[in-house]
Formats: structure tokens, sequence, C-alpha cells
């Protein structure tokens, strides 16, 4: 079995969760099997052996499990983007559409500093709405984003490719 596959062996799909004739990539699996949790942090880092990233931004809730890996990793610092009114200090916020209806994330105003070098972490791709709002946010912040970072796509829902389209360079394990 190659890495690719092992990986893949690693995630869980369930149908019909959250809703009938959804199919959800459960990485819960992937997360509790110690060779593929630590497969594939060591992927989404590979790239960027020499080259310094000031911060590793992830996404509630799953790119927060991966994001303090891949952070450690990188030896950056972790900055939680999280739904709205969960950040105690002051916040900048960004609205993005979901399915039905807008939703809100925000993170720390003071959390990156103009020009520091921040790569984004979360586990799945899919329309590419939650990653773009991200991007959008820590741009708004100043930030470089180096790249985003992904565990799975989802290739037909055209996300990583509307990121690429905004010149973030992404990189994912398998689709
Ligand atoms: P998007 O905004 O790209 O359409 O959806 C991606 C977001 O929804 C990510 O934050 C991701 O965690 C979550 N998501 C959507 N579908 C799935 C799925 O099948 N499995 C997992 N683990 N997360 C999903």
């Amino acid at each position: 079995m190659d890495e690719r596959s092992d990986l893949r062996a690693a995630v869980r799909t369930i149908p019909d969760y959250p809703k009938p004739g959804i199919l959800f990539r459960d990485i819960t699996t992937l997360l509790g099997d110690a060779r593929a949790f630590r497969r594939a942090v060591d992927e989404l880092v590979q790239p960027w052996p020499g080259s310094k990233i000031d911060k590793v931004a992830g996404i509630e809730a799953r790119g927060f499990i991966l994001g303090g890996a891949v952070a450690h990793q990188l030896a950056a610092g972790f900055v939680p983007i999280r739904k709205k009114g969960k950040l105690p200090h002051e916040t900048v916020t960004i609205a993005y559409s979901l399915e039905y209806g807008v939703d809100e994330m925000e993170m720390h105003r003071d959390a990156i500093a103009p020009g520091e070098r921040v790569i984004l972490v979360d586990d799945l791709i899919a329309t590419g709405g939650t990653a773009t709002a991200a991007v959008e946010l820590l741009r708004k912040m100043g930030a470089e984003v180096v790249a985003a970072v992904f565990v799975i796509d989802l290739p037909d829902l055209g996300g990583a490719e509307r990121l690429r389209r905004l010149g973030v360079t992404v990189r994912t394990l398998m689709s």
C-alpha cells in the first residue's frame, strides 16, 4: 500500500450526514491513527522546510487540530479563525455565504502583524466559501498568505480552483 492510499484508507465516509444525500468525509479516524495523523501533518508542511512561516491560521474546528500540529512542525505561531462571538478580545470579522444564508467568522485584530507570512489550514475544501473568506480576512489584516493546505479536496465543487484564482498556492493530500 503506498502512502497516499494509506492516508485515504484512514478517512471514514458517512452517508447521509449531516443531511440525506450528503457523503460526509470523517477525518476523526485519520486523527486517531498515529501513523496517518503524523503522515498527514508531515505531508502538509513538506514544501516549506526552509522558508520562514510566521503564523499558521486554522479554521474552527477541525482546522485547529491539524493547524496546531502544523504550526508546531514549522515552529510558527497558531491563530484561530472562529465563528462569530467566540473570541474574547477585539476582532476583525468577515461575512460569507453558505448554501442557505450567511455566516461570519473572525479573528483577533492583533493576531497577525502586517507582512507576516501565513499558512491557512483546514481539514477539507469543498466550494471554497469558507477558505476564501478566511483568506480575505487574513489579507485584510495585512498577512501574506503563503498557501492554504487541506487534507481533502472535493474537486467537483471547485473550491481549490477558486482559491488559486485568488493567487493562493493550494496543497491537498487527496481528492
Ligand atoms: P466549503 O466552504 O469549502 O464549501 O466547505 C468546507 C468547510 O466545511 C470546511 O470547514 C470543512 O471542515 C467543512 N466540511 C464540508 N463538508 C465536509 C465533509 O464532508 N467532511 C468534513 N470533515 N468537513 C466538511
